[in-house]
């Protein structure tokens, strides 16, 4: 059984530290067989080359990020398999920009991520000054909804952190909704992974995304699942990745997955 992670950064974005190389290598430290690198994508739909310094690289700057996977790729060979990945906001007016830019490359897998509901930054902290729960719930229910938009666009292998709006808001979670219910259904269906992503104690949330309650309905709808670390340091590659693999399994998850050449790669749990 391979250990893998799928979702890192690295200095790029500007909110990461390090290099390529050093997650790599921290990869190979912590007993990785696989290691992907997911960086946030550009803001492919903006008229600037690079609008956000702090959040993303340069449009501009994709493509030498391809080349320096592909050749670490080489590099590691044998040692370790470097994966080629990106992690895409999804913008569904943008969509078709996003998909045509990414099909001019060989990616591995990608990772579709809704980090904007109605223009505002979910892990934005003070969105929801002043907002009543009906107002609230009309915030959660439109990220769920965007999640399934993501799902059903057939763009990504993986959808990232899919409760991450508790991020900076662990209330969020108490207010009940179906339309989580009927997102895991519509991620099912699309044969779309979900990634169990252990960066949610870099927030005020703490523990990972989704949580248990989420996972189990995942289980039992057939969600394929997937690992993460969205690390944005070396040191957290893998973090946690013996502890997600036992509560899958108590889950109920018989197996989970990453993906190469856009295809699906299952391990055993
Ligand atoms: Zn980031
Ligand atoms: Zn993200």
């Amino acid at each position: 059984m391979n250990k893998f992670d799928m979702h890192t950064h690295h200095y790029r974005c500007g909110h990461a530290k390090g290099t390529i190389e050093d997650y790599i290598k921290a990869a190979l430290d912590s007993g990785l067989q696989v290691i992907g690198i997911s960086d946030h994508s550009p803001y492919f739909a903006e008229k600037m080359d690079h609008p956000y310094p702090h959040i993303t690289m340069a449009a501009s700057g994709f493509d030498e990020y391809i080349q320096e996977i592909e050749e670490l790729k080489k590099k590691y060979k044998g040692r370790i398999d470097v994966l080629a990945g990106v992690e895409s906001d999804y913008f569904p007016k943008a969509a078709s920009t996003y998909k045509h830019e990414f099909a001019k490359y060989e990616l591995d897998y990608l990772i579709g991520s809704v980090h904007f509901v109605e223009d505002r930054n979910i892990f934005d902290k003070n969105r929801w000054e002043g907002m009543t729960e009906e107002e609230m719930l009309r915030v959660k229910n439109k990220y769920y909804y965007l999640i399934q938009q993501s799902a059903r666009s057939g763009m990504f292998d993986i959808l990232g952190h899919i409760d991450a709006l508790k991020g900076y808001f662990p209330y969020i979670s108490e207010l009940y909704t179906p339309e989580i219910e009927q997102t895991l259904k519509v991620i099912a269906e699309t044969e779309t992974a979900i990634e169990v992503n252990t960066s949610g104690k870099m927030k005020y949330c703490g523990g990972w995304y989704p949580s248990a309650g989420i996972l189990e309905m995942a289980c039992h709808y057939g969600v394929p699942v997937t690992f993460g670390s969205d690390s944005h340091v070396p040191e957290r590659v893998g973090d946690e990745w013996e502890e997600v693999r036992q509560v899958l399994k108590e889950t109920g998850f018989k197996e989970w997955r990453y993906y190469k050449e856009r295809k699906p790669v299952i391990q055993p749990l």
